[in-house]
C-alpha cells in the first residue's frame, strides 16, 4: 500500500520548482514506516476501507459498460424486457456502488479522526513535557499551528489523498482494461490525448504548490497580527501609543495580499479546468469520428453500443488521470506536514525526569547551591560560582540590580533550567537526580507576573490542590489576607477573574497566588516580590500574609522592600551573576558596597513604610 505513495511522491517532485524541490521533504522509507505506525492500530479498518473502495470503484465503472448492451441489445435489438432488466441492473449497481461508498467514507472518517486523535494526544503530552526554554524561545502562534492546522492537515491527507490515490487508480485500471477489451485502437486514441491535459496539469500543480505555501505564509502573518493586537496587553499597547491607524494599515495590507493570493489561487484552478473541459470534449469527439469511420466505412464488428461505452469510459477515465497527476502536490504537502509534526515529536525535553529518580518520602527543604554556573546561551554566563546554603526553615533574601540573575537563580531550584556547571541540591540530593514530580511538588513559587487563568477564584485556587475543601480554601485565603475581599464579592469564591486575572488588581492577584501556594504547602517557598507596582496598602496586606509563611518554612525571597529583606536570616547581594556581598542588613549597610548603593537608591525611600509594616508584622 505504501509503494504507490512513495512512487508518486518521487515522481511528483519532478513537477516542483527548484526552490520547492529543496524545501520538499524526502519521502523515505523511514518516514513512510513511521506514518505507517500511526495507521497500524487501525489496520483492520484500513483493510475494510481498501475493500470498500475497490468494490465501489469497480462497481462504479459497470453502468458505463452496461450502457453498451442497453443500446445494442435493448434499443437497437428492440428487446424491451431485456432493456428493463439492464436498466434495473444498472440502477441497482449504481445504488450499490454509492451505498458502499457511504460505508467507505464512514470507516475512513472514523479512522482519520482516530489517527488524528492519537496524534493530537501525543503532541499535547509531548508539549507538556518540553522544557521552559522551548516556550521562552518559540512563538506561541507556531506551537498552536502545529497542534491545530498541521494535525488537521494530516487528517485530510488520510481522508483524502490516500483514498483518492486508491479509488482513482482502481477506476483508471478498470476503465482502461474495459476500453482495451472493447477496441484497442479506439482505446489508444482516447489515451493519446492524455498528454494534452497532462501538460497544463503540471503547470497548475507547480503554481498550486507555491500558491499554497504563499497563502499559508500570509495566513500566518494575519494570525500573528491578530494575536499581537487583539490580546489584552497588545490592545493596551495599541491604545496607549495611539497606533490604531498604523495597526489597521498593517492589517489591511496583509489582508489585501491574502485576498490577491486567494483570487490567484482560484483563477489558477479556473484556467486549468477550462483547458481540461475543452480537452475532455475533444476525446469523445475523436472516438465518435474514428469509431464512426470504422463502423460506417470499414464494416467492423464494432457496434453503436461499443462506441457509446468507449466514450463513457473515456470520460470516466479523465477524472482519475487528472487527479492522479496533481496528487503528488498533496503527497509532498502531506509529507511536509508529517515531517513538521515529527520534528516536534522528536524534540527531547531539556529537563527530564531522571532514570532511577530518588523519591524521598519527606522533603525537609534544605537548599544548597554548590559553585553553580549558568548560561542561557553557551559562553554567556549569567550566573557565576553561586555558593550558598539555606537550611531548613530559614530564609534568604536575594537583592541586586535588575538583570543581575535573581530570577534565573531561583528558576534552577524547580529545574525550569538545569545548571551549566556545579550543583543545586535539595536535602542533599542533586535536583537532577530527584524525581521531578516530587521536586516540583516541594517547591512553591509566587512570581511577579502572577498568572491566573480565565475562570473563577475557586478554580484558580483548586489548581494547587484539586481535593481541597471549602474550609481549606478559606483558611488559605485568610492566611493570604484575601478572604475578606473574596467574601465581599457578590459571587464570593465563584467570582470570575477575567482574562489572565485582569479583572483583579495586582495586589489581589498576588494574594490569590499566595493563597494558591499555601494550599500547595511546599517545603521551599520562593517569593519574587513585585517591584513597585503595588500601593502601600496592598504591600502591607501581602507583607502580613508572607511574614508568617516565611517564618514557618524554607524561603527564598527576591526582595525589593527593606521590610522583606530585614525579615530574612541572610541577604545575598547579586551583581552581574555573582554574589558580591552577604550577611545581615546591619553588617551590609556599613560596608559601603553594592548593598549600600542599593539601599540608598532603592530601599531607602521605603524606610517610612518599613517602620510601619515592621510594627504590624
Ligand atoms: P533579575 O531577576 O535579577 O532581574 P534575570 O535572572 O531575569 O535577572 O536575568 C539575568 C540575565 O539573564 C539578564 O541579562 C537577562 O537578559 C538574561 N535572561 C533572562 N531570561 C533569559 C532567557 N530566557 N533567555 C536568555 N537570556 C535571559
Amino acid at each position: 500500500m505504501t509503494q504507490p505513495r512513495g512512487g508518486f511522491g518521487r515522481a511528483g517532485v519532478q513537477f516542483l520548482s527548484e526552490e520547492e524541490k529543496t524545501n520538499a521533504p524526502k519521502v523515505t522509507w523511514v518516514l513512510l514506516k513511521r506514518i505507517g505506525c500511526y495507521l497500524k492500530p487501525y489496520r483492520l479498518q484500513m483493510a475494510l476501507v481498501l475493500l470498500t473502495i475497490t468494490a465501489s470503484s469497480m462497481l462504479g465503472v459497470l453502468p458505463s459498460i452496461l450502457t453498451g448492451r442497453i443500446i445494442d441489445q435493448g434499443l437497437i435489438g428492440r428487446d424491451f424486457s431485456l432493456l428493463v432488466q439492464l436498466v434495473l441492473l444498472s440502477f441497482g449497481v449504481t445504488l450499490l456502488a454509492n451505498g458502499i461508498a457511504v460505508i467507505e467514507s464512514y470507516i475512513n472518517t472514523w479512522v482519520a479522526q482516530h489517527i488524528t486523535y492519537d496524534m493530537r494526544n501525543t503532541m499535547f503530552q509531548k508539549l507538556l513535557l518540553l522544557s521552559h526554554r522551548f516556550y521562552t524561545s518559540n512563538n506561541q502562534g507556531d506551537i498552536i499551528t502545529r497542534m491545530t492546522s498541521d494535525i488537521s492537515g494530516v487528517q485530510s491527507v488520510i481522508l483524502g489523498t490516500l483514498t483518492s490515490i486508491l479509488s482513482n487508480t482502481i477506476t483508471l485500471v478498470v476503465a482502461l482494461v474495459a476500453m482495451f477489451q472493447k477496441n484497442w485502437m479506439l482505446a489508444l486514441l482516447g489515451i493519446v490525448i492524455v498528454p494534452l491535459f497532462a501538460i497544463p496539469t503540471q503547470r497548475v500543480g507547480k503554481s498550486r504548490w507555491s500558491l499554497t505555501m504563499q497563502v499559508q505564509k500570509s495566513n500566518d502573518k494575519i494570525n500573528g497580527i491578530l494575536n499581537e493586537t487583539l490580546s489584552v496587553s497588545g490592545q493596551q499597547l495599541v491604545k496607549l501609543f495611539t497606533n490604531e491607524q498604523s495597526e489597521y494599515e498593517n492589517y489591511r495590507k496583509a489582508n489585501e495580499a491574502m485576498t490577491k493570493l486567494n483570487v490567484r489561487e482560484s483563477m489558477a484552478g479556473r484556467w486549468f479546468r477550462m483547458t481540461i473541459n475543452t480537452v475532455t470534449t475533444i476525446g469523445p469527439m475523436l472516438i465518435y469520428m474514428a469509431g464512426g469511420y470504422l463502423l460506417i466505412r470499414q464494416d467492423t464488428s464494432l457496434t453503436v453500443g461499443d462506441i457509446t461505452v468507449l466514450v463513457a469510459l473515456l470520460t470516466q477515465m479523465y477524472r482519475p488521470v487528472n487527479t492522479l497527476l496533481t496528487i503528488h502536490v498533496d503527497v509532498v504537502r502531506s509529507m511536509a506536514l508529517f515531517t513538521r509534526i515529527f520534528t516536534y515529536f522528536d524534540m527531547k525535553p531539556e529537563v527530564e525526569n531522571p532514570q532511577n529518580a530518588l523519591k524521598p518520602e519527606v522533603i525537609q527543604g534544605t537548599v544548597v547551591f554548590n559553585n553553580v554556573q549558568f548560561a542561557y546561551e553557551p559562553g554567556h554566563l549569567v550566573l557565576k560560582d553561586i555558593d550558598f546554603r539555606l537550611d531548613q526553615g530559614h530564609s534568604i533574601a536575594i537583592v541586586g540590580p535588575s538583570g543581575s540573575g535573581k530570577s534565573t537563580m531561583v528558576n534552577l531550584i524547580p529545574r525550569l533550567y538545569d545548571v551549566t556547571a556545579g550543583q543545586v541540591s535539595l536535602d542533599g540530593i542533586d535536583v537532577r537526580k530527584m524525581d521531578l514530580y516530587t521536586l516540583r511538588q516541594s517547591v512553591g513559587m509566587v512570581t511577579q507576573d502572577t498568572y491566573l487563568f480565565n475562570g473563577s477564584i475557586r478554580e484558580n485556587l483548586l489548581y494547587a490542590k484539586p481535593e481541597a475543601t471549602q474550609d481549606e480554601l478559606e483558611d488559605a485565603c485568610k492566611k493570604a489576607n484575601i478572604h475578606d475581599f473574596i467574601a465581599a464579592q457578590p459571587m464570593g469564591y465563584d467570582t470570575l477573574v477575567g482574562n489572565r486575572g485582569l479583572k483583579l488588581s495586582g495586589g489581589e492577584k498576588q494574594r490569590i497566588s499566595i493563597a494558591r501556594v499555601i494550599l500547595k504547602d511546599p517545603a521551599v517557598l520562593i517569593f519574587d516580590e513585585a517591584t513597585s507596582s503595588l500601593d502601600s496598602i496592598s504591600e502591607d496586606l501581602i507583607q502580613e500574609a508572607i511574614a508568617p509563611l516565611i517564618r514557618s518554612r524554607t524561603s527564598i525571597l527576591i526582595a525589593h522592600r527593606l521590610s522583606t529583606i530585614m525579615a530574612a536570616d541572610e541577604i545575598l547581594v547579586l551583581k552581574k551573576g555573582e554574589i558580591v556581598e552577604r550577611g545581615r542588613h546591619e553588617e551590609l549597610v556599613s560596608q559601603n558596597g553594592v548593598y549600600t548603593e542599593l539601599y540608598e537608591t532603592q530601599f531607602h525611600h521605603a524606610l517610612d513604610k518599613i517602620q510601619h509594616s515592621g510594627s504590624s508584622s
